[in-house]
């Protein structure tokens, strides 16, 4: 396995999740570079409905879109296991609580398309490095256009209302539940997940991104 971990360095050898330069052997997920220069989110500032607290390790601009765009759209697929191991640190940095891991779930047929559900990976890789598991929570029932083709606030809202239901209320019920995503942005869809997990019974949710829009929630708000 040793052996086969150190082939796989040479032909792959780890990038910068940021800014793709090679990463030196003392450094993980990030260059030394980057881990000073890319502005961290720090605490659980603003409000978003439904959502007791949240937290997001950057901002969504510069290299940081960059990344999470090759992760999501260009096939960056192993970015999941740094995303997931450096949220599971600001986890415990900010002291997010919580009783079930879970993730907010894209629809079968995006899923269907891109061949991975991106944010269960993150959930997956945060969830190993916490030594717990990750648990669905939610199903998308319903296909609806993407937040980013919507106008403003008002619309992201009516794009998701009603398209999340619980699998199992009775797993849920009473507990505090983590849910993970890619990016913040007006919190539409993470409040319409929170809301419809606190109806069918959760005590409380919380939030954790691997970026958080700020200017947008600004401009739509
Ligand atoms: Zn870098």
């Amino acid at each position: 396995m040793k052996l086969y971990h150190k082939i796989l360095q040479l032909l792959y050898p780890p990038k910068c999740v940021l800014c793709r330069k090679l990463l030196q052997p003392q450094e993980t997920d990030l260059c030394t570079q980057c881990r000073a220069d890319t502005p961290e989110v720090s605490g659980t500032k603003g409000k978003f409905p439904y959502l007791a607290k949240w937290t997001a390790l950057w901002y969504y601009e510069g290299s940081v879109r960059g990344s999470i765009l090759r992760y999501k759209f260009r096939g960056s697929r192993s970015y999941c296991k740094s995303y997931g191991r450096m949220l599971a640190m600001k986890l415990l940095q900010e002291d997010m609580e919580f009783d079930i891991l879970s993730w907010v779930p894209i629809s079968s047929r995006r899923k269907w398309r891109r061949g991975y559900d991106q944010v269960a990976l993150i959930a997956q890789a945060a969830a190993k490095e916490l030594n717990v598991s990750a648990t669905p929570t939610l199903r998308k029932i319903r296909h609806n256009n993407p937040q980013s083709s919507q106008k403003d606030a008002a619309a992201r809202r009516a794009n998701v209302l009603g398209a999340y239901r619980v699998i199992d209320p009775e797993a849920i019920a009473g507990k505090r539940i983590l849910l993970l995503d890619d990016v913040l942005t007006t919190g539409a869809t993470l409040s319409e997940s929170a809301r419809t997990l606190l109806t069918a019974g959760a005590k409380e949710v919380n939030c954790a991104t691997v970026a958080v829009a700020f200017h947008q929630r600004h401009n739509s708000r």
